[in-house]
């Protein structure tokens, strides 16, 4: 029920004391035609009822809060509430950007900072922080790279080379920014294959713009022919994209730079401490090497201009920069190393029972397939995924890389305790069993939840959010 459902008419949730500031009538201000002639129909609530509206509508959410969150390619980790109440003082909260000069330089220094720290856990030479999600990074990464195209006058460079495992948002980036996507087909053991790479590129010519790349992979494979793959692209007058959604795997050890890639995003709602989901506000900062920094919104003559209104999202930078400089470059590298851990530690634990169609080790996340157990059973990964629901965890990714049939994309992250891996595993498990004994319990799950299994297309066409 909705609280307009709930409203008791002449119910009140607070009644103050009589107030005594003088009267002044808003149609001596306003003028009488403009009042309204009808009260409007607000829900008229006890306190308690709003309390216990809320509060139960609350309890009906997952969130990294109440459970593990093991969605692939989403990092979806438990962040610090400390950088909340950071970024939530009143010198940061109440900043605004049109503020007179002066007034607001510990927020620019913090900014400034900040840039130069994301240069160097990203071996970049600049930084924009204005881009509002990773999609938004790649955007204006591709921009940054058509506009030094144009400035050299290669004009011809339209195409962009991508890997068949790359996140949906690459593609769609790079016809947005004008250019023509070539996917490159992986390998079979799920890695770019430099003789592939260096036949689309051939391919391409002289009109070959460049390469998008993600490193460790969405199979949570670490492309380990990246140097080889960068003189490739570089060697054929293309330049390389780092869609850096995935740095939580690599934070303290290595480099986009260090690889060979010439611009890069980053998720911060994804490695820095912000919360993702929930339609954000996110942060997609963007770094440039050399070659391409001049491009950078901001950073001079050659720049392609603003993508966003001032500074960005600036509540998700202090974020940022609070986690960077609470952890330090070392904590940083141990946030990466234990990501990587916590997912070989519960690969191993599932790997036995269902597929791992790309070997033993994985970087901080991993991809299983349940096509046997659906051949074998007619229990699919969707099934698997909602039977999880019933024994209190948030779903893997499921179908999704669209390469890897019935696959379930895992990402424990660096936050979850050996108890918690070990409770997901036997779930895991337990649900592996069902599927050969009882596999109508799961065809039918969830059954814990106030809906059960929806259309999945309707719901996310004609949602029913009201209730
Ligand atoms: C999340 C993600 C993106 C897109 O980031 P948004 O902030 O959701 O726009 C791009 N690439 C990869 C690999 C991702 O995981």
């Amino acid at each position: 029920m909705t609280t307009y459902e709930k409203s008791v008419p002449g119910r009140r949730g607070f009644i103050s004391e009589q107030s005594d500031v003088p009267v002044v009538s808003l149609a001596s201000i306003m003028g009488e035609e403009n009042l309204r002639k009808t009260p409007a129909a607000l829900p008229e609530l006890a306190e308690t009822d709003v309390v216990r509206h809320y509060t139960a509508l609350a309890k009906q959410n997952f969130g990294v809060d109440t459970g593990f969150y093991p969605l692939g390619s989403c990092t979806m980790k438990y962040n610090p509430k400390i950088n909340e109440a950071l970024a939530a003082l009143p010198g940061f909260l109440g900043a605004h950007p049109l503020a007179p000069d002066g007034m607001n330089r510990g927020c620019l220094r913090l900014l400034a900072e900040l840039e130069e720290m994301l240069c160097e856990v990203c071996g970049m030479e600049a930084f924009t922080l204005q881009p509002a999600a990773g999609a938004h990074g790649e955007l204006t990464g591709l921009m940054c790279i058509a506009a030094y195209f144009e400035k050299t006058g290669q004009t011809g460079r339209k195409v962009i080379l991508i890997p068949d495992s790359a996140h949906g948002t690459n593609p769609a980036s790079a016809a947005q920014a004008g250019f023509t996507v070539r996917s490159v087909p992986s390998g079979s053991d799920g890695l770019v294959d430099p003789d592939a790479l260096r036949v689309a590129a051939e391919a391409a010519g002289e009109s070959l713009a460049g390469l998008m790349l993600t490193n460790p992979n969405t199979l949570g494979l670490f492309e380990r022919h990246i140097v080889e793959i960068a003189e490739i692209i570089h060697g054929a007058g293309g330049l390389l994209y780092y869609d850096g959604a995935n740095l939580n795997a690599v934070m303290g050890i290595t480099t986009p730079g260090a690889m060979g890639f010439d611009v890069v995003h980053l998720n911060l709602h994804k490695t820095f401490s912000t919360p993702h989901g929930g339609g954000g506000p996110g942060a997609g900062p963007v770094g440039a090497n050399k070659v391409l920094a001049p491009f950078l919104p901001g950073k001079g003559e050659d720049s392609i201009g603003r993508v966003r209104a001032y500074y960005g999202s600036f509540g998700v930078l202090v974020k940022a920069y609070c986690y960077i400089r609470t952890l330090g470059g070392s904590g940083l590298r141990e946030a990466s190393e234990t990501a990587v851990l916590n997912a070989n530690w519960l690969l191993k634990k599932l790997r036995g029972a269902y597929d791992a169609p790309h070997g033993e080790w994985c970087m901080h996340e991993f991809v299983l397939s349940c096509a046997k157990l659906k051949a074998e059973t007619g229990v699919s990964a969707m099934d698997v995924a909602k039977g999880l629901i019933d024994k209190g965890f948030h779903p893997p990714t499921v179908y999704f890389p669209t390469i890897v049939p019935e696959s379930m994309m895992i990402e424990p992250t660096e936050t979850e305790a050996p108890e918690t891996l070990e409770a997901f595993a036997s779930a895991m498990l337990a649900l592996y069993e069902d599927a050969h004994v009882n596999p109508e319990t799961l065809h039918n799950a969830p059954v814990t939840t106030p809906v059960g299994r929806l259309d999945a297309t309707a719901a996310a066409r004609n949602p029913v959010i009201k209730r």
